[in-house]
């Protein structure tokens, strides 16, 4: 294989630091060869910036700018697979993808490259089309983790860790079988753990079960990697501990932007109203419910306790309201119900406000507040109207303030902007860092490295300051851009698949 890409979900250099983790085939390529922080995209969660890794291509061109959207109807839905841009699967022949968030649906244009989709599938055999389901070791590849097992941590990290070496295993075969020119293999394991970090008290115990997922990830990437001459691995978004959460929609609600529906009293929503009334007197008391709270949102009466955690809006009679991470819409004509007479002003009214929340300790709670069109190269009709990027250690919730305040404290790990990068093999260059790196740029540059014109299309760039050799970059006419294809005949209706992802999202804490 010429060049074989290893994709991290969600790991970042801090993290290994933070839990003291110097996984041995990572750092190596670390060190030697070429690496550094890669931007993720907004929002930094993974079916975006997957979508941007594979089409070169920031979420205001290709659309998923987050994992749930909104319809006119104000209905709250999960993002479904881009259908409208090119991607690495229809530019590059003779390629293996396995498993790829946000590919599902999709059909590869290109010669002799065959796609095992991800996240948005129904199951597995939604996932791999028919003839690598002949592959001896699809019977034991694992496309999702069994959440149920989150209840008992050991037993879920060893979980865990057996899908990571069951979809190196289907990887290899799959690359064996069909001897590639180009590789993709996503291992979403150190995604799953960075989310259940949350679920312990101490960082001691967060350390022993994250050191044991990325020695056994990091043993299953050096595997593959010695199936190729040149390997880039790559994460799609970092994780960092958290300690404010930041309430958006409680401050527009105070602000009077945003109409909260009615509440419903349940014995769900007594026992939220009852912590929190107890967690505004005391931080450790509100701490403790903070772990329990953690804890059983990964079981299913947690589900329960998270909507009711979190106050309804009511949309048509809202001006504006967040969609969470920061993604912020004003209720303007694109809705059934718009009622804002003038969208331009209420966003520029947005911004500067949403610039002075601050936290207890006085610090800005977001870094950045910008408009789709500071956001995004080309940002389509139903992008964010503002966008609100988290100050470090931030986290932008759908749950209730358990003070009323904008900010509150937690304690807890959860996506952030930067993750990794790092490479090694002839065309890259070594022992260098790069700084200023997006996750756009990735395909074009892997293009240019197998000596293929980039896309017209594309956001991103060719990063010469990772390879070995500057050559001149060409590029294709736009005549030559090939058209995304479909799936016909799918086994799978959508509705099927919107289930299946729905209960997902929610695990993972998407739906709120
Ligand atoms: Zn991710």
């Amino acid at each position: 294989m010429e060049l074989l890409v290893v994709g991290l979900d969600g790991l970042s250099y801090n993290m290994l630091d933070r839990f003291d983790i110097d996984p041995k085939y990572i750092g190596r390529v670390t060190e030697e060869g070429v690496s550094g922080d890669l931007m993720s995209v907004d929002t930094p969660t993974t079916l975006p910036a997957w979508t941007s890794f594979q089409t070169g291509t920031d979420p205001g061109t290709h659309g998923l700018t987050n994992m749930i959207q909104q319809s006119a109807d104000y209905d709250v839905s999960p993002f479904e697979t881009n259908e409208t841009e090119a991607a690495v699967y229809d530019y590059l022949d003779d390629t293996v993808l396995i498993n790829l968030p946000a590919s599902i649906g999709r059909e590869p244009s290109a010669e002799d490259t065959h796609l095992v989709s991800a996240m948005l599938a129904k199951d597995k055999a939604d996932a791999v089309p028919p003839h690598l389901r002949e592959l001896d070791s699809y019977d034991d590849y694992i496309l999702d983790h069994d959440k149920s097992l989150k209840k008992r941590p050991s037993v879920y990290f060893d979980h865990v860790c057996d899908i990571t070496r069951r979809r190196r295993d289907f990887a290899r075969e799959a690359f064996d079988e069909y001897d590639p020119r180009f590789g993709f293999v996503l291992f979403s394991t150190p995604d799953w753990a960075g989310h259940l970090l949350s679920n312990f008290s101490d960082d001691a115990e967060r350390a022993t079960y994250y050191r044991q997922l990325l020695t056994v990830v990091d043993e299953c990437t050096a595997d593959l990697a010695g199936l190729a001459d040149n390997v880039l691995l790559m994460s799609d978004h970092g994780f960092e501990k958290k300690t404010r959460n930041i309430h958006v929609n409680d401050w527009l609600a105070d602000r009077g932007y945003l109409q909260v529906e009615e509440e419903r009293v349940t014995p769900q929503h007594l026992a939220v109203a009852a912590a929190k009334a107890v967690g505004k007197r005391s931080d450790w008391v509100y701490e403790r419910i903070r772990r329990v709270y953690n804890y059983i949102i990964g079981t299913s009466v947690g589900q329960s306790l998270q909507e009711a955690a979190e106050s309804e809006v009511d949309y048509p009679n809202s001006r504006a309201w967040e969609l969470r991470y920061g993604c912020l819409f004003i209720n303007d004509d694109r809705f059934d119900q718009p009622n804002v007479d003038d969208p331009e002003a209420l966003k520029r009214e947005l911004k500067e406000e949403l610039a002075t929340i601050t936290g207890p300790d006085g610090e800005p709670a977001f870094r950045d507040v910008l408009f789709a069109e500071e956001a995004y190269a080309d940002p389509g009709e139903w992008a964010p109207d503002v966008i609100a990027r988290p100050a470090p250690g931030g986290y932008p919730t759908m749950l209730d303030s358990p003070t009323d305040e904008p900010v509150s404290q937690t304690n807890n790990y959860n996506h952030r902007y930067r993750g990794m990068i790092a490479a090694e093999g002839p065309a890259f260059c070594t022992d260098e860092t790069v700084e200023g790196l997006s996750i756009v740029d990735i395909l074009p540059t892997l293009m240019h490295v197998l000596c293929e014109p980039v896309s017209p299309t594309f956001d991103g760039s060719v990063r010469h300051d990772l390879l070995a050799e500057e050559r001149a970059v060409e590029t294709m006419s736009p005549t030559d851009v090939p058209r995304p294809r479909l799936r016909t005949a799918d086994e799978t209706s959508q509705t099927e698949r919107d289930e299946a992802v729905e209960e997902r999202l929610a695990d993972l804490g998407y739906i709120e």
